[in-house]
């Protein structure tokens, strides 16, 4: 078993999207359609999320080198660069070359992309379009307006975007990629989470920093002493805010604590996560019909739950 607070959320959200995601989905098993398809529908993306996710993706290809090479930002060369992303991923999505036999995320990191629309078979406006490529302009435009966010950035000894990290907790695999992690000293790392999404599932969004802290600690990694040596960073960028968020054994208890029961309970389901000793018909249906409206794995739910009604 894997545990992230993503799962956690998903589990609390809907038992059978949990099962999907994290039990059924498996990229290897290609003649097994349910695996299968649980995993192209796992890549499915909302547009708001992918949203994130390419300002993410134009702050680690384009943002970083600068820092990385001590040069001052190039704001305008970032946002053209973050743009074209867009186009290459929109084109990937809407043309569905994910559906190809052969094609891997791993072979088409910056391309490949699966917009919720496009999966549904249908198109997305251009005004919407528009509205995703103003907000990544704002996101950005904002990030170079934080002159203290970006001067505490910059002379760093090294960068660290989106390095995977794990440590092993009440017999499971905890996991973390920090946005990024940088050095203020020897054993004193930063942190820094950058927000796109309003806040509405994460009023755990400062248990989710404080994981990643504590993950580093428990591994013993960049040779942290205390939590208090480790600083924690929320960067608001559509609404240009940056929070600091308390690193300390307390929080790390309360984390703790709320790690264990989120464990038990999802295993006192799952067992032992294996897909062959699960039946579908234990994992309960979402609560609230919203869950639903924006669920990826909608499609595949009802074709099972047919295919049961039918028996
Ligand atoms: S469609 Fe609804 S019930 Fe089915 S997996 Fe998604 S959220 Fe759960």
């Amino acid at each position: 078993m894997k545990w992230s607070l993503s799962s956690h959320n998903m589990f609390r959200r809907c038992q059978r999207q949990y099962y999907f995601a994290y039990i059924a989905a498996n990229h290897l098993a290609k003649k097994e359609y349910v695996r299968r398809e649980a995993y192209l529908l796992k890549q499915v993306k909302q547009l708001s999320p992918w949203r994130g996710t390419v300002i993410h993706q134009g702050i680690k290809k384009f943002v970083i080198p600068y820092l990385e090479q001590r040069k001052s930002i190039n704001w305008d060369n970032v946002k053209n660069k973050t743009i074209e992303l867009v186009k290459k991923q929109l084109e990937f999505s809407r043309t569905r070359k994910f559906r190809e036999l052969g094609i891997t995320k791993a072979n088409f990191d910056d391309e490949f992309c699966i917009i919720a629309e496009h999966e549904n078979g249908n198109e997305i406006d251009e005004d919407v379009i528009d509205k995703v490529r103003v907000d990544i302009c704002t996101c950005f435009d904002n990030l170079a307006s934080q002159t203290e966010m970006i001067s505490y950035l910059q002379g760093r000894k090294f960068y660290l975007p989106e390095r995977f990290f794990s440590h092993q907790y009440e017999n499971v695999r905890i996991h973390i990629a920090p946005d990024l992690i940088l050095p203020r000293a020897y054993g004193c790392p930063s942190i820094i989470d950058w927000k796109v999404e309003q806040d509405y599932t994460h009023g755990h969004h400062k248990l989710q920093v404080a994981l990643y802290a504590w993950v580093l600690c428990k591994e013993n990694i960049f040779d942290v002493q205390k939590p208090e040596d480790i600083e924690l960073y929320e960067v608001q960028l559509l609404n240009s805010d940056v929070i600091c968020h308390d690193c300390s054994s307390t929080v790390f208890e309360e984390l703790e604590d709320f790690m264990f029961q989120s464990i038990q309970e999802i295993r006192s389901l799952c067992g032992d996560h294996k897909y062959a000793n699960q039946n579908i018909e234990d994992y309960e249906f979402a609560r609230s019909p919203n869950s639903c409206l924006y669920c990826s794995f909608q499609k595949l739910c009802k074709e099972l739950s047919n295919a049961k009604s039918f028996n």
